[in-house]
């Protein structure tokens, strides 16, 4: 039979493709290629992030891109029986409720659909999916030809050098959640510009799960056709939010706000947030390169908080923490090293039995693969108690919320941030503050354990340093 012929081809040339040493993202495309092309369809593969709540296209072949565009897919409204490891066949695309966006499918000529789960590891990590343009009973030998091509991509997902990786590390470090998605593992990207290789290296560097320019959103229209779209660079899966980088000129930067503000008009559900070149060049100088981190401070320009206002707040604050944590003995955790004055003060305000430890981390990004790492974990216990995470100063809050997941996987039972500073104009990462010093302005400060290149650390105010920029050139790795 013809069909037979097809599916023996097709599954030969996946499994070669699999079998070669070409990079994942190549592999799994090879994998897609082979269905479309033996099922005479459209076909995709799409992947979970590791939140289990986002389904990114990692892969296709015959579909028009503004279906591919049409929006990142919510695990429990696309397909859903799919993800618990059951095929599904759906006969009536533009008619049935298991699809997210049917008027999207309807313009694209697709009539129906069959979904296979790539299983990994006893659990669904994404699937496969085939698309037809006239309508089609799915038999049973295409279903099980499909499986065959979802366990041939969970092949090529187990067989993925950056998971082995994951399994050689040490103990300290295997304690630490890392995501080694499949998402993250299939992906290779050509960047429009380095601003945005560099971003995505740290978001690596924090095991962001990030996906380029996911989606097209259209923003104007002459009649049917769109005049006007808006592609944000990335999106963060595991924080719901997309995110533009602007490192133009100033009127360019115009143009793209007007650009978002008619994103926001016409979908305020959509999280979105602009980067400045200032922004940006912040970020990367946290990591030593940049041209921020080639600057040197001169002085202070302007103190923000005196030691009294201190001194007074952090009273506030601990009297708010002794009686709500009247009865408990909690557990405080800074990280090294900005905490250290803060941690001191507050805990000599603190009415009540407490224990303290601390961890470190560093913030070494040398070859493309690192991430973040925790080098000091705490040496106590957190099963069972009330840990409250202190930090000096909340940013993008990055930092805070991989160090909040990594606490949480420990199984404490509670956890509370207490921050002395809170800059929540740059906020990234959505944590909960259940303390706060002071919400400081979008400003770079130092003093009272912040620094600037380990200089400032002992004021005993908080204050602005004059930055000025150096001649050295030099990139190096920094510490927090
Ligand atoms: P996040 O991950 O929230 O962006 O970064 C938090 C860390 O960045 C803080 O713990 C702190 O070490 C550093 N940081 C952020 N903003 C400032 C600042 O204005 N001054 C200093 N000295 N460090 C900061
Ligand atoms: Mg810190």
């Amino acid at each position: 039979m013809n069909k037979e012929r097809d599916y023996y081809k097709a599954t030969r040339l996946a499994v070669a493709a699999v079998n070669s040493p070409s990079p994942l993202k190549d592999r799994l495309a090879a994998i897609v290629r082979s269905v479309a092309r033996s099922m005479k369809s459209g076909a995709s593969l799409i992947l979970l992030d590791s939140t289990r709540s986002k389904l990114i296209h990692s892969s296709s072949r015959g579909l028009p891109q503004f279906y591919l565009r049409k929006g990142v897919l919510d695990a429990d409204k696309s397909l859903y029986e799919v993800l618990t490891g059951q095929p599904v066949t759906i006969a009536d695309a533009g008619n049935d409720s298991r699809i997210q966006y049917p008027a999207m499918a309807a313009k694209a000529g697709i009539a129906s659909i069959l979904g296979v789960p790539i299983m990994c590891g006893g659990g669904a990590v994404g699937s496969i999916r085939v698309y037809t343009r006239e309508r089609c009973d799915f038999s049973s030998q295409d279903i099980a030809f499909v499986i065959t091509m979802a366990n041939l991509a969970a092949v090529a997902l187990n067989s993925d050098p950056f998971r082995q990786k994951t399994e050689e590390v040490d103990t300290l470090e295997s304690s630490i959640p890392v995501e080694a998605s499949a998402l993250r593992r299939s992906r290779s990207v050509t960047f429009a510009h380095p601003s945005e290789e560099y971003f995505a290296r740290i978001l690596d560097f924090y095991n962001i799960e990030w996906v380029y320019e996911p989606r097209s959103f259209p923003l104007r229209w002459n009649g049917d056709t769109v005049t006007e779209m808006f592609t944000p660079d990335f999106y963060l899966p595991g924080l719901d939010l997309y995110i533009e980088l602007t490192t133009l000129r100033q009127s360019l930067v115009t143009h793209k706000n007007r650009k978002l503000r008619r994103l926001k008009e016409l979908h305020p559900e959509v999280k979105i947030t602009l980067l400045y070149k200032n922004d940006y060049d912040r970020l990367l100088a946290k990591y030593g390169c940049g041209p921020l981190a080639q600057t040197r401070a001169h002085g202070i320009s302007r103190v923000l908080y005196s030691a009294t206002e201190i001194e007074d707040r952090v009273r506030a604050l601990a009297g708010q923490i002794s009686s709500d944590y009247a009865s408990r003995r909690p557990l405080m955790v800074g990280v090294q090293r900005g905490f250290i004055c803060f941690m001191a003060d507050l805990i000599r305000q603190i009415t009540i039995p407490v224990d303290i430890d601390f961890m470190a981390i560093s913030y070494y990004s040398g070859d493309s693969d690192s991430t973040v790492r925790i080098t000091k974990d705490i040496d106590l216990s957190v099963v069972g108690r009330h840990v409250i995470m202190v930090e000096d100063i909340v940013d993008t809050g990055i930092t805070l919320s991989y160090i909040l997941n990594h606490l949480q996987a420990g199984g404490p039972a509670s956890l509370a941030v207490c921050t002395l500073l809170d800059r929540r104009a740059r906020r990234l990462a959505d944590v909960r503050l259940d303390y706060v010093g002071f919400e400081v302005p979008d400003e770079f400060v130092v003093g009272y354990g912040l620094d600037y290149r380990e200089e400032y650390r002992n004021l005993p105010f908080i204050g602005i340093p004059t930055l000025e920029k150096s001649s050295k050139k030099e990139i190096s790795p920094q510490k927090d």
